[in-house]
């Protein structure tokens, strides 16, 4: 398959390995954001979140929760932004889904979840509630 990720966990592309289970791998991101940036992806190639299971999903978390440890541990950060870029339109580059451990320093001047968009469009909450009712 022609898909990077899937490369890497067949060792055609190395990988600077910060932890593995039999269901994740989680690795160094080439080009960091922050120091200690790092991937974690499942080892079945997922296109994105919906691909997954509710059960391939709890895997992924368990892994996801053992590699942001190991980074905690390793590198000490004073916190933490993790999350997937979901989608092109969120800004997901490659298509085998990946959540982003981003250790986060004591001013180093980056934002917060509301930093990627600031676009509320035109509905209260109170008004897009009505949908989930
Ligand atoms: P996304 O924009 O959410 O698809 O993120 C993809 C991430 O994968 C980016 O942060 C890239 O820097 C990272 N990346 C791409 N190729 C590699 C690679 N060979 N090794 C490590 N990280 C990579
Ligand atoms: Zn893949």
């Amino acid at each position: 398959m022609n898909c990077i990720f899937c490369k890497i966990l067949n060792k055609e592309i190395p990988n600077y390995t910060v932890y593995e289970d039999e269901n994740v791998l989680a690795f160094l991101d080439i080009f960091p954001c922050a120091k200690g940036h790092t991937v974690v992806i499942p080892k079945k190639h997922f296109e994105n979140l919906w691909n997954m299971s509710v059960e391939d999903f709890q895997a992924v978390s368990t892994g996801l929760r053992a590699a942001a440890g190991r980074v905690q541990a390793r590198l000490k950060p004073d916190g933490m932004n993790i999350g997937i870029n979901n989608g092109e339109v969120a800004g997901q580059a490659v298509p085998h889904v990946h959540w982003h451990i981003i250790p986060r320093y004591t001013g180093d001047g980056g934002g917060n979840m509301h930093s990627i968009i600031k676009n509320p469009g035109d509905q209260t909450p109170v008004a897009l509630s009505e949908l989930f009712k």
